[in-house]
């Protein structure tokens, strides 16, 4: 599969079109933003790293029954999808509190919730990615209810798979974000990321961030912490 046309250059990835109207080339890239893009800069090796972290984990998740938008990694950077009309939601998960929850709801960072916590935001930079319940999501046509079921379905089913599959590997799924598209025939799909960038890492013993929120917070050791996390999934 070859890459065609630049479709789309994002804050984290470019995506091109193949010669299959279906198929596109996700490529990543190195580039962080945080703040709603307010601070910039790069991780070395970042790409590569959440390429293929994300397509280990996509895998993990089709063997148990997620549908994902995952073909084939064809690079280092570089991944075959299935094209999908995302639908514009954050969909974010949480087992136990930190960033905008802990401030909104005055928590002490690492407390741990009652029970998992679904939150969903409308994907809009320019809004600053506002949260939303399912009555505006109803109200703006974004998903069908049926749809949005499927979704909160499969986003608790996803944090049950990777939280005890992380666990095992001394780490623990504080909280992440995922994306869901349709296909052509209105399948609903896991697409973009599941990724250091995406998701709150913890490590279970010392507590150590090995996440973004390294670069987020200019704590400094992210490229040393985005390359353990690909250690302790990938062995390398
Ligand atoms: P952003 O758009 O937030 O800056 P990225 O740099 O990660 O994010 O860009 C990737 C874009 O591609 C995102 O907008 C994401 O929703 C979209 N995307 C992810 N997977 C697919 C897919 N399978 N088909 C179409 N678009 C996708
Ligand atoms: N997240 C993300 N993209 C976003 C917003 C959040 O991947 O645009 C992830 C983030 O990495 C964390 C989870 O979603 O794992 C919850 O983020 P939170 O709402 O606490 O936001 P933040 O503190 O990053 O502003």
């Amino acid at each position: 599969m070859k890459k065609v046309k630049e479709l789309y250059e994002g804050k984290a990835k470019k995506v091109w079109t193949t010669e299959d109207p279906e198929v596109l080339i996700v490529d990543y890239k190195d580039d962080a933003t945080a703040g709603n893009g307010a601070k910039k800069g790069t991780i070395h090796d970042k790409g590569i790293i959440n390429n293929r972290v994300t397509n280990h984990l996509m895998k993990i998740l089709e063997k148990e029954g997620i549908p994902t938008h995952l073909i084939e990694e064809i690079s280092d950077r570089e991944t075959v999808v299935k094209k999908v009309s995302i639908v514009p939601l954050e969909v974010i998960v949480r087992n136990i509190a930190a960033g905008s929850l802990a401030n909104r709801l005055g928590l002490e960072e690492g407390t741990p919730l009652g029970k998992t916590v679904l939150e969903y935001c409308y994907k809009d930079d320019a809004l600053g990615d506002p949260m939303v319940n399912e009555y505006h999501i109803m109200a703006m046509d974004w998903c069908t209810k049926e749809e949005l079921d499927l979704i909160a379905e499969y986003s608790l089913k996803i944090n049950k798979i990777l939280s005890a599959y992380l666990k095992d590997l001394n780490i623990e799924l504080i909280d992440f974000k995922l994306e869901y598209g349709r296909l052509s025939d209105g399948t609903i799909v896991l697409a973009d990321e599941i990724s250091p960038d995406t998701c709150r890492f913890w490590d279970s013993v010392t507590k150590e961030k090995l996440d973004k929120d390294r670069f987020r917070r200019d704590m400094g050791g992210e490229e040393d912490a985005y390359k353990e996390v690909m250690k302790r999934l990938l062995g390398e």
